[in-house]
């Protein structure tokens, strides 16, 4: 079966800025369709933090947060390369500690009810043209042969798989940065904050970073920034040696979870509207956290304007070169896109400034005070 006509709208991918996408365009009365590759909703985990967000709450229908809410932690521990120095904080709008899988799943379950089609195992592999315009995309729907599936737009919120940014052969070189994360069990160490420590290796700098969750569980995460253009790589177990406090504090547990990716920290795609009828959302587009474990709110948010204002574009008769012109201009100026622009200013080029000027472990300590408002 190829060429049908499957949905006016299709969503690459079902993660916050793609349901965030399906759920705006379901609720200004699109047929809309997500397409997911992976089998079960939400069983690739990413973040499992996030700080309470009104706007973000009240699109997902008022008390989500609430009940997708294991535990809250509002204190935060900063260490030092060589341990020396150390600044501890309390934060007066807590972390709270969700499970992934079920964050997303009950996030699908909001845009079903809105309407939205969302189908796992359904792994989009390229788009159709028609007349040398998006028409839609070529995917293996529920584990099946490839097909083709036309439809009037796609918004491509993939993450740093999506598959738009192989396509198009838009260069992610210094986007995506390695990440690991682990869950594990029998943690002992503090329950009842956020510990960050830092690695300094010239032109790199490492952070590993413990999240404890409930009945001594944590997530840790490690997470490596490339600064020059030979960066020198630390592994896990390096890193455990060489931080004693580390160390310490995961001796004994035992991983239940184990994940190697990327986190799009370094720059951004400039354009969302990069073709007529194709909009992007969410990590695929580069740096969406400026301030740190703000992915998820930021990148749904950007979803639910990219749907909202792309459904007023496909409603609006035919979409020409014009319509995406004006699409990519409301979406630029759209508040969480300014927001994310000026937060990006602000915070990482502070960051980026200070760690450009640490390349040895005791210049972290000399610059702690500089260091110190930064860490937050
Ligand atoms: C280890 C880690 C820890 C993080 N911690 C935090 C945190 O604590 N707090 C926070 O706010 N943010 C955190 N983030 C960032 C946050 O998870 C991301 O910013 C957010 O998930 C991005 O949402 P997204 O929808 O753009 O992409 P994703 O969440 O990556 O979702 C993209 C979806 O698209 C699917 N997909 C990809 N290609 C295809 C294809 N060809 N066909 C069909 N489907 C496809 C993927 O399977 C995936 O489900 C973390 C990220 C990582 C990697």
């Amino acid at each position: 079966m190829g060429g049908k006509f499957f949905a006016d709208a299709l969503v690459i991918g079902a993660g916050p800025a793609g349901l965030g996408t399906a759920l705006a365009l379901a609720r200004h009365g699109v047929d809309v369709a997500v397409l997911e590759m992976q089998d079960r909703i939400g069983a690739k985990r990413r973040g499992e933090t996030i700080r309470f967000d009104r706007e973000m709450d009240a699109l997902l229908g008022g008390g989500f947060f609430e009940k997708q809410t294991i535990r809250r932690i509002n204190k935060r521990s900063y260490f030092s390369h060589t341990g020396l120095s150390r600044v501890d904080r309390t934060i007066s709008n807590p972390n709270l500690i969700i499970s992934w899988p079920d964050f997303i799943q009950a996030m699908a379950h909001t845009a079903e009810d809105a309407g939205a089609r969302v189908l796992p195992a359904s792994t989009v592999v390229g788009f159709i043209r028609e007349e040398g315009r998006i028409a839609g995309v070529r995917a293996m729907v529920s584990g099946f042969m490839e097909e083709e599936l036309k439809a009037k737009a796609v918004f491509s919120c993939g993450g740093c798989e999506d598959p738009s940014s192989r396509i198009l052969g838009i260069d992610r070189t210094g986007m995506d940065m390695p990440i690991s994360k682990q869950l594990v069990r029998g943690y002992t160490g503090p329950a009842d904050r956020f510990e960050y420590h830092f690695h300094v290796h010239g032109d790199s700098l490492t952070i590993a970073t413990i999240f404890p969750r409930a009945k001594g569980e944590a997530e840790i995460i490690f997470m490596g920034y490339a600064r020059g253009r030979k960066p020198r790589t630390i592994s896990f177990e390096e890193f455990i040696q060489a931080h004693r406090v580390f160390g310490e504090r995961i001796k004994g547990t035992t991983p239940f979870y184990s994940l190697k990716t990327t986190i799009p920290m370094g720059r951004m795609i400039s354009m969302c509207c990069p073709e007529d009828r194709l909009v992007m959302a969410g990590d695929v587009l580069g740096h969406v956290q400026s301030r740190g474990g703000s992915g998820i709110r930021t990148s749904f948010l950007m979803g639910y304007t990219a749907g909202r204002l792309g459904a007023g574009a496909l409603q609006s008769g035919a979409w020409t070169a014009e319509t995406t012109k004006k699409l990519e201009q409301s979406i630029q100026g759209s508040p969480p896109m300014r927001d994310l622009y000026r937060h990006n200013l602000i915070y990482s080029t502070l960051r980026a400034g200070i760690f450009g000027l640490i390349h040895e472990p005791k210049q972290m300590d000399r610059l702690w005070p500089l260091l110190r408002v930064a860490l937050r």
